[in-house]
């Protein structure tokens, strides 16, 4: 018999979003024409400014161990970006730079949470809010979706019966994954007045920042200078800058809380490769300009898949004007059809993904059971099949009309 694991971590779900890219890779490989609408990543290749910066730091040797949380250079570029895109005053030594927003994520469960600690997560939430949370002794709560998910507010009449005696932190994710939509600036207002004089952290996961289609995402600290010594801002470079692969995310928040974040990676990752590293200062040496024809790229297709969709009347949806996906309802079709009940788009999905060789993250994974998640980051082409497969599917669920 092998020595137990840890009881802890053994509760941890994989992450499905990877999960399922994994399987749809796999698939592909074994020469199926597999349409990919599920892991959350921009097709287009990283700008080439990007790329050429960190081939010239490995060519000049920048191969070594670099500076726990980043190096000076790259964390005043990210003070200089907040203060000129988001009108926020930080020092570098509020700025910690990880493997990915994931890790710092991860860490910042670490470093904020005590055993029994809770951690408000509004559904539909990014799968790996609730298990950071769990590795870390904490309990994740789930502020269920409103009932009318047409109108994806959260209110602090949502909050405010969840808010504990244990309530340590609230997630706050705008532009939105899954949700596809960004939470309007007065709506944001009103909920930074709220928890302005509430003693907890609020994590705001702006990662998708430069992907608001219908106006500006503005960040809470922006609005509501009242909550900046609580609040902690988390964004990153995979999406932005189309820099998946390169693995850089960061935070920015009070010194004590970035000086544990740090400790943590100092006895983790230790450092961000430095090559990486000049990459993501050639980033912001552009800013958001250098990905704005992308952008609008995004944008069309959002109203492409928008369009298509609308011409099955059976299905709703999020209102999308923000980030690369659209959260899709399907309970009234599964409903509908003998096979599944309105609950299970699981089973849907397991189905869509091995007949008809579209890979789509279904609802449960984002705590709202009855929907899938689209992520039109893809080629229109592309776009157009899968989802001409989707409508396929439905039609043969009986879930919809021809
Ligand atoms: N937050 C959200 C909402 C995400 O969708 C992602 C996607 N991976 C992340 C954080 C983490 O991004 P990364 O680790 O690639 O920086
Ligand atoms: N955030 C993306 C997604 O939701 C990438 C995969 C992941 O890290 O979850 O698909």
């Amino acid at each position: 018999m092998l020595p137990t694991l840890s009881q802890r971590i053994s509760q941890l779900q994989p992450s499905p979003t990877v999960a399922l890219n994994t399987k749809a890779k796999e698939l592909a490989d074994q020469g199926h024409k597999i349409i990919n609408f599920s892991v959350g990543e921009p097709d287009f290749p990283t700008p080439e400014p990007i790329v050429k910066a960190a081939i010239k730091a490995l060519e000049a040797g920048k191969t070594r161990y670099g500076g726990a949380g980043g190096g000076l250079p790259l964390r005043k570029a990210i003070c200089e970006k907040l203060l000129k895109e988001n009108e926020l005053t930080y020092t570098p030594e509020q700025i910690v730079v990880g493997i990915g927003a994931k890790e710092i994520l991860f860490h910042l469960s670490l470093a904020l949470l005590n055993p029994g600690d809770e951690v408000l997560i509004p559904a539909p939430y990014w799968v790996s809010y609730t298990e950071h949370v769990i590795a870390a002794g904490g309990t994740p709560i789930v502020i269920p979706m409103p009932a009318d998910h047409k109108a994806p507010r959260l209110t602090k009449e949502m909050i405010a019966p969840y808010l504990t005696a244990k309530t340590k932190a609230i997630v706050i994710t705008s532009p939105s994954n899954p949700g596809g939509y960004v939470i309007p600036p007065n709506e944001v207002k009103a909920l930074g007045d709220y928890l302005a004089d509430k003693n907890i952290w609020i994590l705001s996961d702006e990662i998708y920042e430069y992907m608001s289609f219908d106006g500006p995402s503005i960040s809470m600290a922006t609005l509501c200078p009242a909550v900046r010594d609580r609040f902690i801002l988390i964004n990153g470079f995979s999406k932005g800058f189309a820099m998946t692969g390169w693995r850089v995310g960061y935070m920015a928040g009070p010194k004590p809380v970035a000086d544990l974040v740090r400790t943590l990676q100092t006895q983790s990752s230790t450092c961000l490769p430095p090559f990486v590293e000049e990459g993501a200062l050639e980033a912001l040496r552009h800013g958001r300009q250098l990905m704005a024809d992308k952008m609008v790229i995004l944008q069309e297709r959002r109203d492409l898949a928008v369009s298509i969709l609308k011409k099955f009347p059976e299905l709703d949806m999020l209102p999308p004007n923000g980030a690369f996906y659209i959260f899709i309802d399907l309970r009234k079709v599964l409903a509908k059809s003998a096979l599944y009940t309105n609950d299970n788009s699981l089973d849907f999905s397991k189905k869509l993904l091995e007949t008809y060789h579209v890979a789509m993250v279904p609802g449960e994974a984002f705590g709202a059971p009855g929907f899938i998640r689209l992520s039109y980051a893809v080629h229109e082409d592309t776009l157009k099949e899968g989802l001409s497969r989707l409508g396929d599917a439905l039609v043969a669920i009986g879930g919809i009309r021809n």
